[in-house]
C-alpha cells in the first residue's frame, strides 16, 4: 500500500458530511449547489452519500473545493455477499473517502472491531482513504470505560494497518451524543483525543501528522470550541449535514 496523503495536507481541518440513509436525486442536487455556492472554506470538506447517489454527486462536485466519499464499504474485493459494495466499486467514482466502523453500523450490524480494520485495510489497497470510527456507549462511559474501549476499536486496525496505519483518519464520536443534541464538552473530546493521538503515537511516527476529527451533534453554534482544540482535527457531522446553511457554518467555523 502506497502513501496517499496529499504532502502539505497533514493537520488541515477536515469537515465530513455523513448523510447518512437521506437524499433524494433533487434535494442531492438543491444541497450540492447550495453548498458549492457558500464554498470554498479553508477547511477541507466532504460529503459521504448514500452508494445509489455517488455517481451524481461525482458528477455535481467535479472540479469543486468539495470531495466525497461512500458511507462503508466491503471487506471484500469481490463474490457472493449479496448487498455489498466492495471498496474497488467506491473507488471507481472518485471517492477519497470512505467511512468504516460508525457506531450504526457496529450496533445495527454487529461489526466488528476486526470486520471494522479489515473494511479500513480493503479501502487503502484501493487508495481511498478510511475514515475509522470509534466511540464509546453511555453505559461504557457511565462504567468509566471510555479509555478502554476506544483504544480497543483503535488497537484492532492499529495492529491490522500495521505501518500503515498513518494513512486512515480517525473519527471519534462518542455513541451518546450521535443524533441526539448532546455534545461532548471541547475538554472531554480533547481528552479522548489526545490518548488516541498517543496511542497512534507508539505505532507510527506520524501521529502528529494524523487527523483525528470528533463527531456527536456538532452543529454551527458549538464547532469552533470543539475544532479549537489541540488534537481535534474537524468533524464528522450527520444531521447538521443534510441543511447547506448549516453544514456551511460548521466548515466556516474550521478556518
Ligand atoms: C454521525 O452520524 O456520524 C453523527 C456525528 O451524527 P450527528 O452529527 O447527527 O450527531
Amino acid at each position: 500500500m502506497t502513501p496517499i496523503h496529499e504532502p502539505g495536507a497533514a493537520r488541515r481541518k477536515l469537515v465530513v458530511g455523513n448523510w447518512k440513509m437521506n437524499g433524494g436525486h433533487g434535494a442531492n442536487a438543491e444541497l450540492l449547489a447550495a453548498l458549492q455556492a457558500a464554498g470554498p472554506w479553508v477547511a477541507e470538506v466532504a460529503v459521504c452519500p448514500p452508494f445509489p447517489y455517488l455517481a451524481e454527486v461525482a458528477l455535481s462536485l467535479q472540479g469543486s473545493s468539495i470531495a466525497w466519499g461512500a458511507q462503508d464499504c466491503s471487506a471484500h474485493d469481490s463474490g457472493a455477499y449479496t448487498g455489498e459494495v466492495s471498496a474497488a466499486m467506491v473507488a471507481e467514482f472518485g471517492c477519497r473517502y470512505v467511512i468504516v466502523g460508525h457506531s450504526e453500523r457496529r450496533a445495527l450490524h454487529g461489526e466488528s472491531d476486526q470486520l471494522v480494520a479489515d473494511k479500513a485495510k480493503a479501502a487503502l489497497a484501493h487508495r481511498l482513504t478510511p475514515i475509522v470510527c470509534v466511540g464509546e456507549t453511555l453505559a461504557e462511559r457511565a462504567a468509566g470505560q471510555t479509555t478502554e474501549v476506544v483504544k480497543r476499536q483503535m488497537s484492532v486496525v492499529v495492529h491490522t494497518l500495521a505501518h500503515c496505519i498513518s494513512q486512515v483518519v480517525v473519527a471519534y464520536e462518542p455513541v451518546w451524543a450521535i443524533g441526539t443534541g448532546k455534545t461532548a464538552t471541547p475538554e472531554e473530546a480533547q481528552a479522548v483525543h489526545a490518548l488516541l493521538r498517543a496511542q497512534l503515537k507508539a505505532a507510527t511516527a506520524h501521529a502528529g501528522d494524523m487527523k483525528i476529527l470528533y463527531g456527536g451533534s456538532v452543529k454551527g453554534d458549538n464547532a469552533a470550541a470543539l475544532f479549537g482544540q489541540a488534537d481535534i482535527d474537524g468533524g464528522l457531522i450527520g444531521g447538521a449535514s443534510l441543511k447547506a446553511a448549516d453544514f456551511a457554518a460548521i466548515c466556516r467555523a474550521a478556518a
